[in-house]
């Protein structure tokens, strides 16, 4: 029994029984560095996963430590209704990222609160309850998001407040358009988005999709999709939605943003973020051009998005990201390891497909068990990786944004081995 098996019997006495936990031995970590953790028996891991979990850049980055720790000390919250300086600048400075024209923003504490407020202001903006979301996407889990995440085995409750119609393009290795090419299944997700709204009554408010599902298994269509589909929104005035929470801040590597992969037609009316920003401070957010997000009746929505220990952490997250070339190092390494697990993995029997872009790369599995014991398999070996997809076949990496060629090296041989083991290759 591992030191942290009474911690996990004290975690299911006392937290609700889905708050799910990874492996038949759940880990307790208990610090980190650079792109690796510690659990509290004193083994290390290679983290291939924390970069969806929170730690865009690295554990323990000191000038993240810094910043918060700084401000931690001077006061940890005010209120929405005083001014923020750390909050203004990094509103700046994310508008400024944004490439939306006059664009404000407005900071929530995760990515569900985010994509709940951009429903709210779509639906407001339009006037109207009908939302365009993705099959297969995940969005969160709130009352209203998930009414607009396609993966029902996400779904704890079906009451949603929203009436949602589910577009194709989210998935491409299964179901009726896989044979297709890139331009046919362009092609056939549009016709499958006109016959939709023609079973619409009245106005739709907006479409929303990751550019890459991250939940879904890190799926992504083919570049110029969200524009095909925004010249058909466009059109009748449904807005786009892109969710970053996932994609956002260069971790596809050759774009700053998933959506730019589909920007023939320019940028999202709306942009949600969260997750890797605050590298572990909560902090989402809200991007939209000044007259969607000016169009609420309201005087706030939340009075602690944009708490100023977040914010330090934010703009120094931001700093180090940006003056690092990160989103470079996403594309040369997350390059790197995509080929190399090609190499290594794909030829197996029980991948069925090993994708990516940048630091975002799935390994999609024939069977959801086979996924489960590659995780345990990895985890034995010193490394952690991710798992999602609709059957929860996929093996999800997403290393923190600084990894190195020699640390995606070690992760890959790892992770050959481990589904070596798996898959009885041997
Ligand atoms: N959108 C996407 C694309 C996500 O992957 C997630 C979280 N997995 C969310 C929204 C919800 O974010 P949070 O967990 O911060 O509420």
């Amino acid at each position: 029994m591992s030191d942290a098996a009474p911690l996990h019997r004290r975690h299911r006495s006392v937290l609700p029984d889905w708050l799910a936990l990874y492996y038949a031995d759940p880990i307790e970590l208990t610090h980190g560095e650079g792109r690796h953790v510690w659990d509290s028996e004193g083994r290390r891991y290679l983290d291939f996963f924390g970069g969806i979990l929170t730690t865009m850049t690295a554990h323990a980055l000191p000038e993240v430590t810094k910043a918060v720790a700084e401000q931690a000390g001077r006061i940890l919250h005010t209120s929405t209704l005083y001014l923020n300086r750390s909050m203004v600048e990094l509103a700046e400075r994310i508008a400024r990222l944004s490439h939306i024209p006059d664009a404000r923003v407005f900071f929530t504490t995760s990515g569900t609160e985010a994509n709940d407020t951009a429903l709210l202001l779509a639906t407001t903006y339009r006037r109207s309850n009908q939302i365009l979301a993705m099959r297969n996407s995940y969005h969160g889990r709130s009352f209203s998001t998930v009414g607009i995440t396609g993966n029902r085995s996400w779904s704890p409750t079906s009451l949603s407040p929203l009436q949602t119609l589910y577009v194709h393009g989210g998935v491409r290795t299964k179901g009726p358009f896989a044979q297709l090419d890139d331009q046919e299944f362009t092609d056939a997700c549009v016709a499958d988005l006109r016959d939709l709204l023609g079973q619409t009554r009245g106005q739709v408010a907006a479409l929303i999709a990751e550019p890459v599902q991250g939940v879904g298994g890190f799926t992504s269509p083919p570049d110029g999709l969200y524009a095909a589909f925004r010249e058909v929104l466009a059109a009748e005035g449904i807005l786009w939605i892109a969710d970053e929470v996932q994609t956002g801040w260069g971790r596809t590597g050759e774009h700053f943003w998933g959506w730019q992969a589909h920007a023939q037609h320019g940028p999202p009316d709306i942009v949600t973020f969260a997750k890797g920003i605050g590298n572990g401070a909560s902090i989402g957010g809200v991007i939209a051009r000044a007259e969607v997000m000016n169009c609420l009746d309201a005087n706030s929505i939340s009075t602690f998005g944009g708490s100023p220990v977040t914010m330090a952490a934010g703009l120094a997250n931001l700093s180090y990201l940006l003056e690092n070339d990160l989103q470079g190092n996403a594309r040369r390494v997350g390059g790197l390891l995509l080929e190399r697990l090609r190499a290594v993995a794909a030829p197996l029997a029980g991948v069925v497909e090993v994708r990516g872009r940048g630091l975002m790369i799935g390994v999609e599995l024939e069977s959801p068990q086979a996924a489960t014991a590659v995780l345990e398999a990895a985890r034995a070996r010193g490394l952690l990786i991710g798992k999602g997809g609709l059957r929860g076949d996929v093996l999800r990496i997403a290393p923190p944004l600084s990894l190195s060629v020699t640390e995606a090296e070690e992760g890959a041989t790892i992770l050959a081995e481990a589904l070596r083991e798996v898959l009885n290759c041997d």
